[in-house]
């Protein structure tokens, strides 16, 4: 890690000639927002958990359903978590759809209904952790708090040119004393929307923008000449694989669709019944072998539908598909929360990972 020098940003002088010129820099470059348009610390947190690993383009028509369904934590508390996740279908990382739905509770339960506006009192929140809450004290509620996402991350390391692993804890830390220390002067919150922004769009992973750059006089890295060699991150170990069965049973033209227990991996969400193979179990076998275990159906075998691939944070999952012959029995469910037998289109409607939307399409063409 080098030194900060004398005009390192997170010292002095340096820090405000740095804020000065990220706050100019974000007057007049900031792009129009739907939640830049609002002060509503609970629009402003629903907006900061849906950009959690998701692109803005994505995240605004899903920001505005979801304004207009659950105008305010009351709204949302008072649903169902089903309706919830039916309005996140497609966004992915459920578990925030989930937490946001307590964490409104807790709100109601505890809060009269509003956000609390120090980020101690927000990370006490489901699903509010370091980031989530400097981001709302700071955007909604003016409050001197730090954020560092992977944008801000990324422009930081470069303007102090960090040479560290950014995933390891003493850079971690680092970079939050180094964020705590820019956010510690005037418009908290723009400030640290404008470290975001300049992330986002000028200071980006590959080719940066650095001749039009407001920090660049500043950077440490621009003037080493290879800003993109930063930041530097350990390799990750790639994703671990899993294979899964999955099972379309069809009684009088419906489907069985099966619900996923609330906690874990994809909690709530539908999908079509199956499991994991045993090691050495042929898939046909163990979908033959999970519909029984986990639905109380027998069937006298299966047809081969195909293979879809899906990639979540740390698994590969390879899912077959199977048509399933006509089932015996009542459904007596292991392991699942719920089932439905529905017709093709509302079953496309449920709640649903992105696996089970794929299956249903090859199960569709089949
Ligand atoms: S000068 Fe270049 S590397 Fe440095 S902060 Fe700006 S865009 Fe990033």
């Amino acid at each position: 890690m080098r030194g900060d020098g004398t005009d390192g940003a997170g010292s002095g002088t340096g820090a405000k000639a740095v804020r000065r010129r990220l706050l100019s820099w974000y007057d007049a470059n900031r792009r129009d927002l739907p939640w830049r348009r609002t002060g509503d610390p609970y629009a402003i947190w629903i907006s900061e958990s849906m950009l959690q690993q998701t692109r803005v383009e994505t995240v605004i028509p899903y920001y505005e359903r979801f304004l207009a369904r659950f105008p305010d934590p009351r709204a949302l508390a008072d649903a169902e978590l089903e309706e919830v996740l039916e309005l996140w279908t497609g966004l992915g990382y459920y578990s925030r759809a989930r937490n946001l739905h307590r964490a409104a509770r807790v709100l109601v339960r505890d809060h009269d209904g509003a956000l609390p506006g120090d980020a101690e009192s927000l990370r006490t929140l489901p699903g509010v952790g370091r980031y989530t809450a400097g981001a709302v004290a700071s955007i909604a509620f003016d409050r001197p708090e730090p954020v560092v996402d992977g944008n801000v991350a990324r422009v930081l390391a470069r303007l102090h040119a960090i040479e560290e692993d950014v995933g390891a804890s003493a850079t971690i830390r680092r970079l939050w004393k180094e964020a705590a220390e820019l956010a510690a002067g005037p418009r908290p919150g723009d400030l640290n929307q404008a470290l975001m922004e300049l992330g986002a769009t000028v200071c980006t992973p590959r080719r940066p923008r650095c001749p039009i750059c407001p920090l660049a006089r500043r950077c440490a890295a621009f003037r080493e000449g290879d800003p993109e060699a930063l930041p530097v991150k350990a390799k990750k170990s790639p994703p671990r694989p899993v294979r899964a069965v999955a099972g379309l049973v069809a009684r009088r033209g419906r489907w069985l669709a099966v619900q996923r227990p609330t906690e874990g991996l994809l909690g709530g969400l539908w999908e079509l019944p199956g499991g994991e193979p045993l090691p050495g179990e042929e898939p046909s076998t163990a979908m033959v072998r999970t519909l029984r275990e986990r639905t109380g159906l027998a069937i006298p075998g299966v047809d081969a539908l195909g293979d879809v691939d899906h990639v979540f944070t740390h698994l590969r999952l390879t899912l077959h598909v199977f048509r399933c012959k006509p089932p015996a029995g009542r459904v007596r469910l292991s392991g699942f929360e719920d089932h439905r037998w529905l017709s093709p289109d509302d079953f496309a409607a449920l709640p649903q990972g992105g696996a089970t939307r794929k299956a249903l399409a090859l199960a569709a063409e089949g």
